[in-house]
Formats: structure tokens, C-alpha cells, sequence
């Protein structure tokens, strides 16, 4: 009864989203000649012919929480940083990331 599925196992600190992965790094193999920005949990897109690839999370820059891509958790800006870190430091962020955030709903997030 061996399960090392754990260990690729995908999942969000702020949300419920969990989903296997099947790349955790900057440079998938199976995406040729692509440089992510951020050591990311990577999957292969199941609905490309192609070998592309979709991002669904990376670890917060500040926090180090697991956080997924989705507008509520996570805020891409030159660095992952999580709601909650983004939050704390928006005053750090340019303007129109401001105006952004500002879009988004307002959700509340599981402690
Ligand atoms: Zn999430
Ligand atoms: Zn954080």
C-alpha cells in the first residue's frame, strides 16, 4: 500500500483547490524552450496538442505558503506573493496592480 501520489500533490493554502502536478521548477521539460519566472507547480495542458503547459501555483515570495494561480489567492507581480502577504503590503505594489486587486471580488478567504 505504497501512495507517493502525496508528493506531487498540489495544494492551496488559501483556497480548496488541490490537483495533482506534473512539474515543480522553472523550466518544464515538456515545454520546450520556456523559462518560467517562478519555480511553479506546472501540469501539462490536457486540451493542447501541442506540449504546452498551464502554471496552477507557485509558493509565495514573502510566506512561502503553497499558493494557487487563482485571482483570490495570488498576485503575480515580478514575484509570487499571496493574498494575504499582498494584503499586508499593498502599498508596496505600483498603482495599477492596486487598481487591479480593486476589481477583484472580495472573498473571504479560510484561516
Ligand atoms: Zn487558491
Ligand atoms: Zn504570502
Amino acid at each position: 500500500m505504497s501512495d507517493n501520489k502525496e508528493s506531487s500533490h498540489f495544494v492551496c493554502s488559501l483556497c480548496d483547490f488541490s490537483a495533482p502536478y506534473d512539474y515543480f521548477g522553472n523550466k518544464p521539460p515538456f515545454a520546450k524552450a520556456i523559462i518560467l519566472m517562478e519555480k511553479a507547480f506546472v501540469i501539462k495542458d490536457p486540451f493542447s496538442p501541442e506540449s504546452k503547459h498551464l502554471t496552477i501555483g507557485g509558493f509565495c515570495s514573502v510566506c512561502d505558503k503553497p499558493v494557487c494561480v487563482g485571482q483570490n489567492c495570488s498576485v503575480f507581480y515580478t514575484k509570487r506573493f499571496c493574498m494575504t502577504c499582498t494584503k499586508d503590503n499593498i502599498k508596496e505594489f505600483p498603482a495599477e496592480i492596486q487598481q487591479e486587486l480593486k476589481k477583484r471580488p472580495t472573498t473571504s478567504t479560510k484561516d
